[in-house]
Parts: structure tokens; sequence; C-alpha cells
């Protein structure tokens, strides 16, 4: 899936309602390369309030963090 206008550190955040992880994005990104405005969960719906998405966010780096092993930095 090649989507040139999603940063690259952005994973998609697992759905509460229907466990899959598949976000569709509406109005771009902030400065921080976050969405700025609405994350719909592409198949249910869903619409991720922002603290909600950050956290799916996170775990969503930590477990592929774990997956990747430790980045050099
Ligand atoms: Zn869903």
């Amino acid at each position: 899936m090649a989507d040139a206008n999603k940063p690259k550190n952005l994973l998609p955040v697992t759905c509460a309602v229907c466990s899959e992880s598949q976000n569709t994005m509406h109005g771009g990104f902030d400065t921080d390369g976050l969405p700025a405005g609405t994350v719909n969960c592409m198949v249910c719906g869903h619409v991720f309030q922002r603290d909600e998405y950050l956290r799916g966010l996170e775990t969503r780096r930590q477990d592929f963090a774990r997956m990747t092993g430790p980045r050099a930095e």
C-alpha cells in the first residue's frame, strides 16, 4: 500500500469496535505528523477520539518495535 501523503511513522490504530487496523484520515496532518482531522475505522466507520487514537498509536508503535527490534537512535 503506497500512500505518499502518510507520514512513515504513523501506524494504523486498532479499532476498539471491530478490532481491525485500517484507518481512514481526513484533513491532513499537523506539525507533529499526527492527523489534524478525523480518523475513522475503514471497516466499521468508528470515529476515533483523539486520546483514543494517540493511545492506540502508542500501543501499535510498541508492538511494531517488538517485531522489528530496537532502532539505532
Ligand atoms: Zn472498526
